[in-house]
């Protein structure tokens, strides 16, 4: 899960919007205090431009595990090493430790979101959610409109 923020040019208020991680969704949004319309290039309408590759990408997932995982230990292992010989540590090797622990249980998610095929069905969602905005020509002419390079099959 995320969000995406952005100062809406007319009104300027700030408008936080949840997605998930990859921001699946229109690129044509609407301000929650005006109602006025602006076109946000990092929702990715999935239908149009596929998943983000990263997304299906298993093994980089692993790999960033492991390195976290690595990163995670040796840090702990030098935490425990000072506390042993100086009596203390810099407060700068916990928040490694911390930062390595969080990136690791990241991953590692991810990771098992990819191999157990839910990444897979929660794109298909998304992209059915997708092709049906696609369906409808009148939105189909505003992203064109907002130049967006729409295929010849959703035209
Ligand atoms: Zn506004």
């Amino acid at each position: 899960m995320g969000f995406v923020e952005w100062n809406c040019p007319r009104c300027g208020k700030k408008n936080r919007e949840k997605c998930n991680a990859w921001v699946y969704g229109s690129p044509i949004r609407n301000c929650k205090e005006c109602n006025a319309e602006y076109f946000d290039r990092r929702w990715r309408e999935i239908a149009l431009e596929g998943v983000e590759p990263a997304s299906k990408n298993a093994k980089l997932y692993l790999g960033a595990t492991i390195a976290f995982f690595v990163f995670t230990c040796v840090c702990a292992l030098w935490l425990i090493y000072d506390i042993k010989t100086l009596g203390g540590y810099p407060e700068r090797l916990l928040g490694c430790v911390l930062i390595g622990m969080v990136g690791t249980i990241g991953c590692f998610v991810v990771l098992l979101r990819i191999v157990t095929g839910y990444e897979d069905r929660q794109n298909r969602r998304y992209y059915d959610e997708s092709v049906k905005r696609l369906q409808n020509k009148s939105y189909v002419y505003k992203l064109i409109a907002y130049g967006y390079d729409v295929p010849e099959e959703f035209r």
